[in-house]
């Protein structure tokens, strides 16, 4: 039986009008699992719609240890005294492998987490990774309809977790450690070529000297690939979360890039791209979501499986049966 059904233009109101609550319960319903929730969900975003996209969105990656919570932590304090109010996001691929979390632990970011301009939510936990960034697309657009103007999104840099943030985000911010060597693979990785800035963090005490050679190398290496936009060279900066010293030409280079790609047409040519990337993702899973719930198709899908396995129909013809069954 369906339950009384849920008030959606009740919660968007209390959402739009920047209630934490409704905001919680808003994403709270957007990560359900359940059938009418998420077409409760749908129903809300598309009617929020109107009040999304104005925020800033940044995407922030980095090794575990680097400094990300002390970073967003202290960027996310330095924007909120500057008027902004924050929310800190999370794609956390361990949470979508496992359940468990390696983000999205809230005390991480003591000072932030006790603003009342601050909303920081945690990683979806479970589902596939794409199930879960597609979580964090649309409680992104949930804080901006709530009137977040800046929205942080934090990932560690393992598997496709980069690309997928790097997909829903106007900037993506590498941080790196000082003393090259190791993070210099992140060169061959290929994730300095989504950076739109590297930031080398805890340039402090001893620290600073290991801290510029390792910008200089870095430097070195961005000047050797093509630039992902021929208006925007990315930056390489040095900071230190602990003491800020540096947070604030961190933001005036996202600030900077902002304007460079407003100018050039590419801030508005990214988010359509963007939007339709993320349309046909969502179609991926629906189609894969009811392969996997439909059991006769499920069964049949076993078997035609099987056959392939002995070598008895062609992955081809079997992958073409399989899409009639969705038709
Ligand atoms: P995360 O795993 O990337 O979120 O990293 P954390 O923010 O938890 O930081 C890992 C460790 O590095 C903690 O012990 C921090 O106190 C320390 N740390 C973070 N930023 C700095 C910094 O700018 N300078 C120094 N010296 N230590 C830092």
């Amino acid at each position: 039986p369906k339950r009384a059904s849920l008030d959606i233009k009740a919660l968007a109101k209390d959402l739009r009008s920047g209630h934490r609550a409704a905001l919680a319960r808003a994403i709270t319903l957007v990560e359900s699992r359940r059938g009418d929730h998420q077409a409760a969900a749908r129903d809300l975003v598309q009617a929020l719609l109107p009040d999304t996209g104005k925020a800033i969105r940044v995407g922030i990656t980095g090794s575990p240890g680097v400094g990300k919570s002390t970073t967003i932590d202290a960027l996310g304090v330095f924007l909120i005294e500057r008027g902004h109010k924050v929310a800190v996001l999370a794609v956390d691929p361990s949470s979508a492998r496992t359940g468990g979390s390696i983000l999205g632990d809230k005390t991480r970011m003591a000072r932030l987490s006790a603003s009342d301009r601050a909303y920081i939510r945690p990683s979806p936990a479970a589902g596939t990774l794409g199930g879960v960034a597609a979580k964090t697309r649309e409680a992104m657009l949930l804080c901006e309809a709530a009137g977040f103007d800046v929205v942080l999104v934090e990932t560690v840099g393992i598997g496709q977790s980069e690309t997928v943030v790097c997909d829903m985000t106007d900037f993506f911010l590498a941080l790196m450690l000082p003393g090259a060597g190791d993070e210099l693979q992140g060169i061959k990785k290929g994730l300095v070529e989504l950076a739109d800035m590297i930031a080398i963090n805890k340039a402090d005490g001893d620290n600073i000297k290991r801290a510029n050679l390792a910008a200089a190398e870095y430097r070195g290496a961005l000047h050797i690939l093509t630039p992902r936009s021929e208006h925007w060279q990315p930056p390489v900066e040095t900071y230190s979360a602990l003491t800020g010293a540096g947070i604030d030409t961190l933001w005036r280079k996202i600030l900077e890039h902002r304007t460079a790609m407003n100018a050039s047409g590419e801030f508005a040519e990214r988010r359509r791209e963007q939007q339709v990337k993320w349309m046909w993702s969502m179609l991926e899973q629906r189609m894969m979501a009811r392969l996997r719930a439909d059991p006769a198709i499920r069964s049949k899908v076993r078997k035609i499986e099987a056959e392939v396995a002995d070598g008895r129909i062609a992955p081809a013809l079997a992958a073409e049966q399989i899409a009639d069954m969705l038709a």
